[in-house]
């Protein structure tokens, strides 16, 4: 544990109790009796013990009557990175599940997304989806909207006006038969994407960024790729795709860019494999691939319900990080039917496992690792790892005020527990109603202070 005061912006907040979290060193560290302080600008300004509550407000004005001390059965943690969503497609969450990819989003996804251009429509679904995660602790999202330029910016207000730290992606595609209108030429793709992105910068909203986003190869023709490479090294950008999902858009991606040694290679090709960029799935990847994202700094997000949903494959995850690729969490709504990150957490469980039934050599994920993945790896993959992901000092204070025990909840303790048994049972069993408050960047964003009607 180290003590540090950087507490000159001055302390806001003071916290006493027990903070789990994940280091650099290891997956799940436990600190009990612990004070942790967040200062004026919503950083966290020292970490230190219990008993040394009156040395590390000396030299502050905070008053130690104010500190805020958790009950036995609460805990901090960092708040949940869901590094790989559609925003857009929350509307169908939990319905459309019985058809493979492909055939998935010419039959359902590109039909409700054309509906954006709708900004009544765009508001109401992104309202709601915003409210769902934040309320179920993901404090930090990275979206794909759709291909309109004014709802895409709607999703960075709703994100900000909530308090939702939120990457967010106006789709790009230039290549779709199946749903008229629902595509752009490439250079309406183009143009709108600097748009996009200048308009949502232009805003200034502290937590809300653009993340340069072609839909995935097979939506977009190479010159199209191109472009958007170029304009994300332009801007130093965040880019987001899919990769490698199912074996037979893989097959889709080798017939529509022969020219390239694999589906990895097309975006490599395109400048868009960076250490900013995410790729969602990647579950049919080569090693050679994986070393393609190891080398490039590029990340990939597993997002375990919708692989299973849509029938697309299992991600060998240790493979993965044998691999030293940088790996987060995502909720994949609507392919994943949940838009909850404990959900993820679990199903990346059950997906280890289902592994290790077919090869008892395969080396099961923990839960500690799980919780890693859905807070210190997603800030990883998304490169926010010097601001989030972890309490350390100098870090942004996003975290999660859980109650195991919470009334009306659905875990039932019967005996006492240690931190290490709560956060397990928080894992697996918890929801919502155990999340009593959610902090991003020091503001409490829940329970929401706003009507929520
Ligand atoms: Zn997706």
């Amino acid at each position: 544990m180290n003590s540090f005061d950087r507490s000159a912006a001055g302390i806001a907040q003071v916290f006493r109790g027990t903070f789990v979290h994940s280091t650099q060193q290891t997956a799940l560290e436990i600190l009990e009796d612990a004070l942790l302080g967040v200062d004026t600008e919503g950083k966290i300004a020292f970490i230190g013990k219990g008993e040394e509550l009156d040395k590390l407000l000396k030299s502050t004005n905070f008053n130690p009557s104010e500190v805020i001390q958790l009950s036995q059965h609460e805990f901090f943690m960092p708040g949940m990175v869901d590094t790989h969503i559609h925003a857009s497609q929350y509307s169908y969450a939990g319905t459309a599940l019985d058809m493979p990819l492909l055939q998935w989003l010419n039959t359902y996804t590109f039909p409700v997304e054309s509906q954006f251009k709708d900004l009544d429509f765009a508001n109401r679904v992104y309202s709601k989806v915003v409210k769902r995660t934040l309320r179920n602790g993901t404090t930090t999202a990275c979206y794909f909207a759709t291909i309109h330029t004014d709802a895409s910016l709607l999703l960075g207000k709703i994100a900000n006006d909530f308090g939702q730290r939120a990457l967010v992606g106006k789709v790009c595609m230039d290549r779709n038969n199946f749903v008229k209108h629902y595509k752009e030429t490439m250079q309406e793709s183009q143009d709108e994407t600097c748009r996009f992105i200048a308009e949502l910068l232009k805003k200034k909203y502290p937590l809300v960024k653009p993340v340069v986003t072609p839909r995935f190869a097979p939506s977009c023709t190479g010159a199209l790729l191109g472009q958007l490479g170029a304009i994300a090294k332009n801007n130093n950008l965040h880019i987001q795709s899919h990769v490698s999902e199912n074996t037979e858009e893989v097959k889709l991606v080798k017939e529509l860019f022969p020219d390239s040694e694999s589906y990895t290679d097309v975006y490599y090709k395109h400048n868009l494999l960076t250490d900013k960029t995410v790729m969602a799935h990647g579950c049919h990847l080569s090693d050679e691939e994986l070393a393609l994202f190891r080398e490039t700094g590029a990340s990939l997000s597993h997002c375990p319900n919708s692989n299973i949903s849509l029938c697309s494959g299992v991600l060998n995850v240790r493979n993965v990080l044998k691999q030293k690729v940088k790996l987060g969490l995502g909720t994949d709504v609507a392919g994943g039917y949940s838009a909850s990150m404990l959900d993820a957490v679990r199903k990346a469980l059950d997906s280890s496992k289902i592994l290790t039934i077919q090869d008892p050599e395969h080396d099961t994920l923990t839960f500690e690792e799980a919780f890693m993945l859905a807070t210190l790896g997603g800030s990883q993959a998304l490169s926010l790892d010097d601001q989030i992901g972890n309490f350390e000092v100098g870090k942004d204070f996003d975290a999660l005020r859980v109650n195991v025990a919470a009334p009306g909840g659905p875990i039932d303790l019967i005996q006492s527990e240690g931190p290490k048994i709560l956060l397990e049972k928080f894992l697996n069993l918890g929801d919502d109603r155990n999340i009593m408050e959610v902090f991003v960047a020091g503001r409490k964003v829940i329970p929401f202070t706003e009507p929520t009607a």
